[in-house]
């Protein structure tokens, strides 16, 4: 890779703050010095993104277009800067000009286009394609607002717009000239084409311009510069109207108001279907422009459509982009007057979907009349590969007409997104080897009988650039001190570590780097929550979104149990304890709040009560998002994945703490299990029901809450401080719903998620993990063990088995011209 010049690096800097504000480095501000830097090092980065579009057209790739509703890719900035390896000379270069690189990296919004995990995910693939060499595009949307910012007010979470653009984006490269049309709703007729033959054309509708933003994607050292493109929508110019419509005032403004809309906000709901008619719009508005132009230029350099699925692959991250498949039926059909037959099987060897979650209340089902009023065309098309897929079931099952009501793709009013994904993909994966046995044996066993080669497991992945090269330097400058830098692109050689485990200088140091990044979130949090912790007690630590099969409440609900032998007790031996929480929950989502607020309300009482000396700190830290995730990553000591065992399909957040040093605490769910069987079970923690166990109660009922709660006190004394005032300032109803929950099912089933079943099993977990922590050299060489056993779990290698699996593409390297000056 060409060097970076530093002094020639300096005058770029200063000539952008020059040009973008009027003024010197000294006169500019953090927010103004952040972008001049941004887009210095973007000038580097041009220059390779060029040479790898030059490289793939030349030698004529196959891609993978990754379609998303959600890339959660955080701040660019510092990424950038470590994969460029540019970390030292620009380090060096903005020091020399007096600015500060923490600082100006904290200058950057982080792009909050996603949820939490899935679309995390998104982003840890895009930096393992670009670093493997893999030709790839992301596709998604440039929401004008991301995931809401979220404030904490008297212990309640309170939505704050997240104007993410406001001071533009110094990486984006908008491309107008790529621009397509993406019609909704009017109706679908019969017209003749040129040569009088039939075709289907939709009339009366209303259209939006879907404009491309694209953003880079560095490879790790290689120059390769994937593209993430995110579509934003501009209202179509009322002069390109049909001339039907010229002049029609009313459509103007209506098709003014769609596209101001489509594009406006993601949707915070994570693992959970609103069927909202905007989300339907935003899903097929993002997937009509990506598959349009992955064919328009895949045509630009080949004649045969036919062939499309030599270079062109779809991968469908969950149902979100299932449209999709109508989608490209539509264009081979309509547009390229293929015959249906054909056109099926061209999509069947281009489409590949990934499954995600198993619970119903995430499946997607649009109601047919919303369905087709938005999209008549796609409707027609839909209902046809249902009624032939109909068929095929009924050859697969003669007479049994449950196999066709459990999966035919349009049925009871409904389309089915996941049903129209299966039949029309190659591939269908889960992400974690018990998710996808769930898959084949439980929740689309019909599925799995009628085409077993289609299933596979793709085991979820991060990438050690950003969760330890980034974001915990003093582990990753260590690691490389003792093995070599290999494992920034080879993970499996952090293995190599494993032997410094029985090294008690290794360990100390170890440890002591584990002390250091935790005080770096002492302060952080003394900043943020203006809690006072110790950064010697454990540091136990819960982030992922809110969610009740996440089971925070089981966690606060311990906590509240341990406070109270603590106030029974105040002398008996308890090693201190930090528990750190960061969730957002979705703005609907009422329980999920009140979960919020009882975890602040009992911190508020736990930290601020001078009888326990301090020995519980419940500290909640508001607006967890990829950029303090980071932070709080290298600083865990304990890793809490306590999802109800069959819930959580894989879990991304287990795999960042694994490599940071935490040990897990956690049920035998999602890639946990793949945790425990590559560092042994000796180094975790594991407690619960098994998810045989908890899908053979759900499907025999024979599980009631009651009982636990009539035979155990301390469970019971628990349950009645939510409803007797204790921590809601003497507030009976504040937690009267999450009681209720537990106890009576408040319209769903009690204790849906087995929070009594498993909470004394938890406990005794909790106590195995205060006695493994009291002998330091055990906990040290067990965190140490946990780092070297991560291998696995780099995105790195799960892209590989997707490229070589499903994909089938090839590596590029890429050479960058030096200039000639
Ligand atoms: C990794 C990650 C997640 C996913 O966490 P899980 O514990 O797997 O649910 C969510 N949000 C952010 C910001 C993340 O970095």
């Amino acid at each position: 890779m060409n060097e970076i010049n530093k002094e020639e690096f300096k005058k770029d800097i200063e000539n952008y703050a020059k040009v973008l504000f009027r003024k010197s480095i000294k006169e500019a501000s953090d927010q103004e010095k952040f972008q001049a830097v941004s887009y210095a090092v973007k000038d580097i980065v041009v220059d390779q993104w060029m040479a790898t579009h030059k490289t793939y057209e030349e030698q004529d790739v196959k891609t993978v277009y990754y379609l998303s509703m959600e890339f959660l890719t955080g701040r660019a900035l510092g990424n950038i800067i470590i994969n460029l390896k540019g970390n030292k000379a620009i380090k060096e270069a903005v020091e020399e000009l007096g600015m500060n690189l923490d600082v100006i990296e904290d200058q950057e919004p982080d792009a909050a286009l996603g949820n939490g995990g899935l679309g995390r995910l998104a982003a840890c693939f895009l930096d393992s394609l670009s670093t493997l060499g893999y030709p790839a595009y992301g596709c998604g949307i440039r929401y004008k607002y991301g995931m809401f910012k979220q404030v904490i007010e008297n212990g309640y979470q309170i939505e704050k717009p997240d104007d993410w653009l406001k001071n533009g984006n110094p990486f984006e490269i908008k491309r107008p000239e790529y621009a397509v049309e993406v019609k909704f709703g009017g109706y679908v007729a019969m017209r003749k084409d040129e040569f009088g033959r039939d075709k289907f054309v939709q009339e009366n509708y209303q259209s939006v311009l879907a404009v491309p933003y694209d953003l880079p994607v560095v490879g790790y050292n290689n120059n390769v510069v994937n593209t993430l493109r995110i579509w934003d929508a501009e209202a179509i110019d009322t002069f390109n109207l049909d001339s039907f419509d010229k002049g029609d005032y009313q459509k103007a403004v209506e098709q003014q108001n769609l596209a101001r809309t489509i594009c406006e906000v993601l949707y915070p709901n994570d693992n959970h279907m609103a069927g909202k008619e905007l989300r339907l719009k935003q899903q097929y508005f993002f997937v009509s422009a990506s598959v349009q132009r992955a064919v328009a230029k895949y045509m630009e350099k080949h004649d045969d459509i036919r062939k499309i699925y030599e270079k062109v692959c779809f991968q469908l991250n969950d149902t979100h982009p299932t449209v999709t498949v109508s989608e490209f039926m539509r264009i081979l059909v309509d547009d390229y007057g293929l015959e249906w037959d054909e056109a099926w099987s061209i999509t069947n060897k281009t489409c590949a979907y990934t499954n995600h979650t198993i619970m119903s209340e995430a499946l997607e089902k649009w109601p047919l009349e919303l369905f087709s009023r938005l999209l008549p065309r796609i409707y027609q098309i839909t209902e046809e590969i249902n009624r032939r897929f109909i068929l095929q079931i009924q050859a697969a099952y003669p007479g049994d007409n449950s196999k066709v009501e459990k999966m035919a793709i349009i049925y009871d009013g409904q389309v089915k997104m996941a049903h129209l994904a299966i039949a029309a993909s190659f591939s269908v994966n889960g992400v974690a080897k018990l998710h996808t046995e769930i898959l084949k044996n439980q929740e689309l066993k019909d599925f799995y009988q009628m085409m077993p080669e289609k299933f596979n497991n793709k085991t979820n992945g991060i990438t050690q650039r950003r969760f330890l090269l980034h974001g915990n330097p003093l582990l990753a400058d260590w690691v490389t001190k003792k093995i070599g830098d290999d494992w920034i692109t080879n993970l499996a050689h952090i293995n190599e570590l494993g032997i410094y485990a029985d090294d008690e200088l290794s360990r100390k140091e170890f440890m002591n780097i584990k002390y250091q990044n935790k005080v770096r979130l002492a302060k952080y949090i003394k900043e943020h929550n203006g809690v006072e912790v110790n950064p010697r007690s454990i540091f136990d630590v819960q982030v992922k979104r809110l969610h009740e099969y996440k089971r925070q409440l089981l966690n606060i609900l311990h906590i509240m149990y341990l406070y109270n032998e603590l106030k029974k007790n105040p002398e008996m031996d308890f090693y201190p304890r930090t528990f750190i929480f960061g969730a957002k929950a979705s703005a609907g989502y009422h329980r999920a709040k009140s979960i919020i607020k009882l975890i602040n309300s009992v911190g508020d009482v736990i930290n601020n009560d001078k009888d326990i000396h301090d020995k519980i700190k419940v500290v909640f830290i508001e607006n967890y998002r990829v950029s303090n995730a980071e932070i709080i990553f290298a600083a865990a000591d304990v890793s809490e994945q306590i999802s109800t065992a069959s819930k959580e399909a894989s879990g991304t957040g287990n795999m960042k703490f694994m490599l940071n040093g935490a040990l897990t605490l956690g049920t035998m769910d999602g890639a946990n299990v793949e945790i425990v069987d590559e560092v042994g079970k000796e180094n975790a923690f594991i407690f619960g029901l098994s998810s045989d166990e908890v899908i053979a109660y759900e499907q025999n009922g024979q599980y009631n809450p009651r009982d636990i709660y009539n035979i155990d006190s301390d469970i019971r004394a628990v349950m009645t401080q939510l409803v007797d005032g204790t921590y809601a300032s003497g507030n009976l109803d504040e937690f009267r719903d999450i009681y209720n929950s537990l106890l009576d099912g408040n319209g769903g089933r009690p204790d849906m998620y087995f929070i009594l079943k498993d909470f004394r099993s938890y406990a005794d977990a909790q106590k195995r993990v205060e006695a493994a922590y009291r002998d330091e050299e055990g906990w040290a060489k067990s965190a140490l063990l946990n780092v070297s056993k991560s291998g696995k779990f780099t995105s790195d290698r799960t892209i590989e088995e997707y490229a070589k699996e499903i994909w089938h593409l090839e590596k590029v390297t890429v050479e960058v011209p030096e200039d000639d000056e």
